[in-house]
């Protein structure tokens, strides 16, 4: 388990650009389908030895700068609440400003590491403006540069030492043949109402577990012989009436949650439709690579059911088409329809998500897929698919190897993992294809000799001669 470390701020002190210096990714995430664009928030880091997910709490809420506004503060200190580590990022062009005495305040409190980024000083002789942070009273304001990169080797180095000191997060090991379970959706779509209710069912064994050394806790259940971790649900489940309505969805939870899961269970209210918020969500368990469903809860309010389901469906695989291989039921957890079928759907996308593909099967699959529709041309040159092999499961990810890696079109790498799922039946997970140059090629490009490579789809056309 890797912990999660928050970027803080007042609006345009460089917290984008920070996130962006340090993941060293673009601004925004490109899905494999075109027009499907987000702001790309969290991303995984390495730095040296140590592992963590970086998360840019400003990406929240692009929309509203105004840094007093009531929803940035309550981002923040809800990041605060909820990450593992903080860097708080101050702006060494502006100055020290009154809302960053209010969160240096508020952060004096916080038993995690903080650590204080000074950024825009681009160069040592900005480093006077670093001073009047010393006011604030904080140990140690690194001076950095998002933009042009001063100062964050440095600062790197020190959070890289921070996170390996803090050691990795202990769990307690659920049975082993578990289902990891994780239930999400925005405040108030029934996500409690829906645990309780499953929970409820007689038949069904049900203990806490403690999840991670932090606050959150897991409830184990057995249903049908098989046992399922929901994850992080105890405090869902024991949510008081009152915290109900200040509740606000909380992206480091999802992610916590997420990065455990096989399955995540993605729930809207049907009142509501499917809205920006809730594609978000499905957004970020995409992003986590997990197996997916969809569950429209409150289903009793529908009236018109059948004109109602066909257009949220419509609204869905149109809006997140990045999980269009995620199934999608009505429930409800007033009058427990549908219930029960979540198990049984969750049984099946798990069954897939794990799957294991032999290689004689995975390519014959693609050399067939590669002759009947053959890619195009790279630079003038033909691509060649040598071999491909499953090197994991949960999700299934296959490794292609061919000439030219990068040659390979978006395009035709979906219809590659479509045809891989038409002949497996692999149509309830997410399957990952990445290219590889083989390395006889790599070392040929190296050296610019070398003979004639037998290909994937030469041997494929023999086989069924
Ligand atoms: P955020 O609102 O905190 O995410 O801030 P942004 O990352 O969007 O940056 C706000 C502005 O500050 C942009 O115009 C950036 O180009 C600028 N900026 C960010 N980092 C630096 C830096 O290191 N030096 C300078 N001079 N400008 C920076
Ligand atoms: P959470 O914030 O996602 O955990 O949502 P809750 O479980 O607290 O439910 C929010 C509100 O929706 C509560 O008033 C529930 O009684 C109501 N609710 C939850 N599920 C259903 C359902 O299936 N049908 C109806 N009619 N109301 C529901």
């Amino acid at each position: 388990m890797k912990p999660i470390i928050a970027i803080v701020g007042r609006p345009n002190v460089g917290k984008s650009t920070f996130f962006n210096r340090i993941t060293g990714t673009r601004g925004a995430l490109v899905d494999d389908f075109p027009g499907v664009t987000r702001d790309r928030i969290h991303a995984d880091v390495t730095w040296e030895d140590a592992s963590f997910t970086l998360v840019d709490t400003g990406g929240f809420l692009k929309e509203d700068r105004d840094e007093f506004s009531a929803l940035v503060q309550d981002q923040i200190y809800q990041a605060v609440q909820d990450a593992d580590m903080i860097v708080l990022v101050l702006d060494g062009k502006a100055g020290v400003s009154p809302f960053d005495m209010d969160l240096v305040e508020m952060l004096r409190s916080v038993r995690k590491p903080i650590f204080y980024a000074v950024n825009k000083i681009d160069g040592p002789d900005h480093e006077e403006n670093l001073y009047e942070f010393f006011d604030l009273g904080i140990e140690k304001p690194y001076p950095v540069s998002a933009e042009h990169g001063y100062g964050i080797g440095d600062f790197m180095d020190d959070l890289g030492a921070a996170i390996s000191a803090f050691g990795p997060q202990t769990m307690i090991d659920a049975p082993r043949e578990s289902i990891g379970v994780a239930v999400l959706g925005r405040p108030n779509v029934g996500k409690s109402s829906l645990i309780n209710r499953i929970l409820g069912r007689p038949r069904l064994i049900v203990s806490d577990l403690p999840g991670t050394t932090r606050d959150a806790v897991d409830t184990l259940c057995e249903f049908n012989g098989r046992s399922y971790l929901l994850i992080d649900t105890a405090g869902i489940r024991r949510k008081s009436r009152v915290t109900q309505r200040l509740e606000k969805f909380s992206v480091i939870k999802a992610l916590r949650s997420l990065d455990r899961c096989d399955v995540a269970l993605v729930v809207l209210d049907s009142g509501a439709g499917v809205t920006e918020q809730d594609i978000k969500i499905a957004g970020y368990a995409h992003d986590r690579g997990c197996g997916a469903v969809f569950l429209f809860n409150k289903w009793d309010m529908v009236q018109e059911r059948k004109h109602t389901l066909k257009r949220y469906m419509e609204q869905l695989r149109m809006e997140a088409k990045f999980l269009s291989f995620a199934p999608a039921l009505e429930v409800s957890a007033v009058t427990g329809q549908g219930v029960m079928k979540i198990f049984q759907l969750v049984d099946e996308v798990y069954r897939q998500y794990a799957f294991r593909l032999g290689t004689g099967e995975l390519n014959r699959i693609l050399a067939q897929a590669v002759e009947r529709t053959e890619p195009s041309l790279f630079r003038g040159k033909r691509l060649k698919f040598y071999y491909a092999t499953q090197v994991s499961a949960k999700p299934p990810t296959i490794v292609c190897f061919v000439n030219y890696p990068e040659g390979v079109h978006f395009s035709y790498k979906r219809y590659l993992i479509n045809q891989v799922r038409a002949e497996t039946g692999l149509n309830q997970t997410p399957v990952r294809m990445v290219f590889r140059r083989r390395e006889r090629d790599a070392r040929r490009t190296a050296h610019g000799a070398g003979h004639k490579a037998q290909g994937l789809r030469r041997k494929g056309a023999r086989r069924t001669t």
